[in-house]
This record gives structure tokens, sequence and C-alpha cells, in this order.
């Protein structure tokens, strides 16, 4: 008797001893995969830039590091603590119950969405297959390039801006100036600015943008960096001024209500736009955060539903795909970053995941399979 509880006791305790081992073990691993997750997305935050920085931004933005110029040393000296960081004002987001500031519908957006000719086929048409299709009315495409095949699906909402089709600052800032001319022209209360790497959510666009009047002045996106940019601004005269602003990045979108944009006009509007940004030398979307910011006064309003491919797109939450207003997908170091969802299509068929989350968003779309609990 005594023999087997004593047999008991000892089991019981090899019992106790294996699962706290077991436990231990998890609790480790679990750990470190999150420390290895916390890592990933700094490097990929950080690395893009600092690939931009090497190619593009040469000489605009705070430099000197252990005497090496440029961008990447500038990037680099970043920390990632946004604690401290004189942070820009949270946009209420999509989900809020509250009632709208102003009951505004689609046909109120104005969606411009920068291209260049050699990417019409490649990324494009899966844009007008997916969420342009659904939002024709309020979509223009600017573009540096005739195209007939584009011309006939969307006709006169392709803009030739007749820039150069290079990838650098000067030709980025030239079809910006152009986005930002029609928009004033087209009368409509919102302007969004989106690369063609971008899925918009038209409806979660229409229900962010609602929480605000479109007459007082709305600047709204993500920031890609954790910290303002700090720049110079050439005065003349070879006097230079050191400049510190927020922008939003325009690879994740942002949007700009149009009080703000009519008091952007004096640096924006015609060839304004191009001369600003030679002041600072800086790429387009900083430049818009720079008159907004720096001149204007009017501070960045940050919204986490905006999603450029500088951020680590799995942590996208699987659940609240349908809440995000853009998406975006794009590669790191030879590795998809594309946000996790399992969807309609597999990875191979959808690469850039915005057709699965197109079924998911418009299921009665035609070539979406029949609708089945993705
Ligand atoms: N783009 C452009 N001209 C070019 C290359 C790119 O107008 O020569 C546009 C492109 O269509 C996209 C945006 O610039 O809307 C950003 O380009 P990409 O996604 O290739 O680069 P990223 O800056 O995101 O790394
Ligand atoms: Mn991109």
């Amino acid at each position: 008797m005594l023999k087997t509880y004593g047999s008991k006791v000892a089991l019981s305790l090899a019992g106790a001893t294996v699962t706290c081992l077991v436990l231990l073990l998890f609790l480790s691993q679990h750990q470190r995969i999150q420390m290895d997750e916390m890592q990933n997305e700094s490097e990929i935050g950080l690395r893009s830039l600092q690939s931009l920085g090497e190619s593009e931004l040469d000489d605009g933005a705070q430099p000197e590091q252990n005497g090496k110029k440029g961008f990447s040393a500038y990037f680099s000296k970043l920390t990632r603590s946004r604690r401290d960081a004189d942070k820009p004002t949270e946009a209420s987001g999509a989900a809020t119950d509250a009632p709208p500031a102003e009951d505004i519908s689609a046909e109120d957006i104005f969606i411009a969405v920068k291209t260049t000719k050699k990417f019409h086929r490649s990324r494009l048409d899966l844009l007008l297959d997916t969420w342009i299709s659904r939002n024709m009315q309020q979509t223009y495409i600017f573009t540096d390039g005739e195209d007939e095949e584009l011309k006939k699906k969307i006709g006169s909402h392709v803009i030739n801006t007749n820039c150069s089709a290079a990838h650098s600052r000067q030709a980025l800032s030239c079809k910006m100036a152009v986005e930002y001319d029609k928009f004033i022209e087209s009368r409509k209360k919102w302007f969004c600015h989106v690369d063609d790497d971008n899925y918009v959510n038209g409806k979660t666009l229409v229900k962010l943008l609602s929480n605000y009047p479109h007459t007082q002045d709305m600047y709204i996106g993500k920031p890609s960096l954790d910290r303002p940019i700090e720049a110079t601004e050439r005065l003349g005269d070879n006097k230079m001024r050191p400049v510190n602003f927020w922008f939003a990045t325009g690879g994740a979108g942002f949007c700009i209500s149009r009080g703000l944009a009519l008091k952007m006009s004096p640096w924006a509007s015609g060839g304004h736009f191009m001369n600003t940004a030679e002041k600072i030398r800086l790429p387009d979307d900083c430049t818009i955060g720079y008159i907004i910011e720096s001149v204007l006064g009017v501070p960045l309003t940050r919204s986490s539903l905006f999603h450029s491919h500088l951020e680590n797109l799995q942590q996208v939450s699987k659940s609240e795909v349908h809440k995000q207003i853009t998406l975006s997908y794009g590669m790191f170091e030879n590795k998809r970053n594309i946000i996790n969802m399992k969807g309609a299509f597999s990875v191979e068929e959808d690469p850039s995941r915005f057709k699965s989350v197109h079924c998911l968003l418009y299921p009665d779309t035609p070539w979406c399979p029949p609708q089945v609990a993705y």
C-alpha cells in the first residue's frame, strides 16, 4: 500500500517536473519568436529607407554621422523609441460609432494613383480589376506615357502628366504637382494620394473621412519614420535653416481636406510645388509634409489603417483586414512582404493578396470563387 502510494507520489512529481520544463521551453521559444519579429519589423522600416537613401534621397536631409554623409547615416541614427518623440495626433479611426461630422459619399473623394508606364500591365491592371473597378468615378491615374488599353478602361480618368518616367525626386514631384492641380479643379472635398502598389478600401476611407468636416485643416496618413524628419530649407542668398516636420509616407497613402489643400496653393499650385520641393530637396511626400506642417503649422493626424510596404505587413491582423483603409505589398531581402491572410487565392495565384482581399470585401465579384468561409 505504502509502496503504491510512494510510487504514485513519485509519478506525480515526475509529471509536474516534465510539465514545468515543457512550459519553460515554450515560454522561452515564444519570447524568442517575438524578439525576432520585433527585429524584423524594425529592419524592414530601416533598410527600405536606407535603400531609398542610397539611391535618390541624396542631399536634402540631415546627414553627418561618423563623417559618413547621406540618408543612410541619418536614418541609422534614428532610434526606435516612438514614445519620447513628439507624436502627431491619432485619427479616431473608422471603427468609431460616433455620428459622422459630415455626411460624405465616395463621390466626394478624389483618389490619385501615381504610376509610370512600365507598371501599367504589371501593377495597374491588378488595381483596375480589383478596388478601382468599385471606385471608378473617384479614381484618377497619373502616369507618364500614352496607353490606349488604359484609356479604353478608364477614359479621361487617366492623365498623362508628361513628367519624366524616372524614379527621381523631380519626376515624382512633377506628378504630385499635377495631382494637386487636378484635385483643385475637380471641386471634390478630399484629396487622397496612393501609389500603384496600394489597395484602397473605399468604404472604410469614406467612413474615416466622414469624421472630419472637409472645410477643416486635415492631413491624415501614416509616417514611416518614428520621429520628425530633419531637413534643411534653402532660403536664398546661400542661407539655410533647419526644419523638422512629420510627413505621411506616400507609399501608405494619405488624405488632405479641401480646406487645407486650398491654403497650400501658394506653395503647391502650378509650378510652385516643384520650387518648394527644390527648397528642401526631398521627395514629393516629404514636400507635402513640409508645406502642411512647417509652412502652414497644421499637424499630421496619424491613422494606423494606412499601410505601406515599409512596415511588416505580416502584422496586419488577419481578422481586421476588412477594417484597413490601404494595404500594400513588396519585397524585403528576396522575401515577400505581404499581409497574412488565407483568402480565396493562394499566394502563387495572388502574390500581392489584393485579389483575395477584394473577394473578401466584394464576394459578388464575378471572378471570385463561390463564397466559402475563408
Ligand atoms: N514610380 C514612378 N516612376 C518611376 C518608378 C516608380 O512614378 O520611375 C512610381 C510607382 O508607380 C509607384 C511609386 O512611384 O507609384 C513608388 O514606386 P515603387 O513602389 O516602385 O518604389 P518604392 O518607393 O515604394 O520603393
Ligand atoms: Mn512601392
